[in-house]
């Protein structure tokens, strides 16, 4: 899975098959941008800060973030930006309209300091294990051939159900990161999709010119994602020193941080078509039958620090 994408991201434009929140409304990045204003602030107003995004994508929602950031001139001030990309076809993308930023390969390329990062649709991204019950044990799937094979292995964490998913890369990327950030001060925001509660199933999905495609066909030309096991990471981020909040639906952040008196009022500036176009976009990405309740918002924070905005319950 970790090469299939390391190719398609490297070679395709991963927008003609999905689209993600920041392409839908610029809104969503300028309230991404006003959260980190707002946490930055409760540390103590670091100077310098480092503003990072796991998987920018075409920079859309760090170029909004950063425009939104500017109504808070020390923090916009203080920022200095980095970038976690593998592809480089899409690093030159953001290098058009992040010309300022630095860019690194992982988490562990950051510099040291305070933090505050930024993902949305990054974790699903990164390869997950397969298990499968075999008898009275476990065997994991492998890849051969176009199919899977099975050998057999210890019981995996979660042992439950017929078949498993471990989301191994996306805990030890969460467990340094709450390790990093209890020692170092700041906090991290993740949207992406998956359930409330961890649970057996195949959550393995492929995408290839938008349509549903089988993930192990061709590989490295479909987009394959996984969901996101958020309580599994929650725990990883509390056993390694930081607080968590959430998950939290990205319906209820959004309407939480503003979004309709924002997207109102932007729509007033606009002629009726592109009014009604910035309405109906706040509305898909807070509906619960559309994106608002798959999607889900998760806070990883230096535990020093007040709950982030749109956390509070
Ligand atoms: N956040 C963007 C893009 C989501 S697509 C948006 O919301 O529109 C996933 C992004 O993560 C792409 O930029 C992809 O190149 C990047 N990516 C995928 N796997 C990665 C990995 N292992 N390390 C770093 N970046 C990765």
């Amino acid at each position: 899975m970790a090469r299939a994408n390391a190719a398609y991201y490297a070679t395709r434009d991963p927008f003609a098959d999905f689209t993600t929140a920041p392409e839908i409304s610029q809104v969503f990045g300028e309230l991404l941008g006003l959260w980190a204003a707002v946490v930055w602030q409760g540390m103590g107003e670091p100077d310098p800060v480092i503003l990072a995004e796991a998987g920018p994508g075409r920079g859309t929602l760090m170029a909004d973030a950063l425009r939104a950031a500017a109504m808070a001139p020390a923090f916009r001030a203080a920022i200095r930006l980095h970038l976690i990309e593998t592809s480089p076809r899409l690093r030159e993308r953001q290098a058009g309209v992040l010309p300022d930023a630095a860019w690194h390969d992982d988490l562990a390329g950051l510099p040291a300091g305070p933090l505050l990062l930024l993902g949305n649709e990054f974790l699903d991204a990164l390869p997950i294990r397969q298990f499968e019950r075999a008898g009275d044990g476990w065997a994991e799937r492998h890849v051969r051939d176009g199919g899977f094979v099975t050998l057999s292995c210890p019981p995996p964490p979660n042992a439950q159900g017929g078949l498993v998913e471990w989301g191994e890369a996306a805990e030890t990327l969460v467990a340094s990161l709450a390790v990093r950030l209890a020692a170092q001060g700041g906090a991290a925001l993740f949207l992406d999709y998956g359930p409330e509660r961890s649970g057996p199933g195949d959550s393995l999905q492929a995408l290839r010119g938008g349509e549903p495609a089988d993930p192990l066909a061709d590989p490295g030309t479909a987009d394959l994602t996984a969901h996101v096991d958020f309580a599994a990471l929650a725990r990883v981020a509390r056993e390694n020193g930081a607080a968590v909040h959430g998950p939290v639906p990205q319906g209820a952040l959004l309407s939480r941080l503003g979004l309709f008196p924002r997207s109102q009022a932007l729509a007033r500036t606009q002629p009726a078509r592109r009014a009604a176009a910035l309405i109906e976009a706040a509305q898909r990405l807070v509906a619960p039958e559309r994106m608002g309740r798959l999607f889900k918002a998760l806070a990883i924070c230096d535990p020093r620090l007040p709950t982030p905005p749109g956390f509070a319950t």
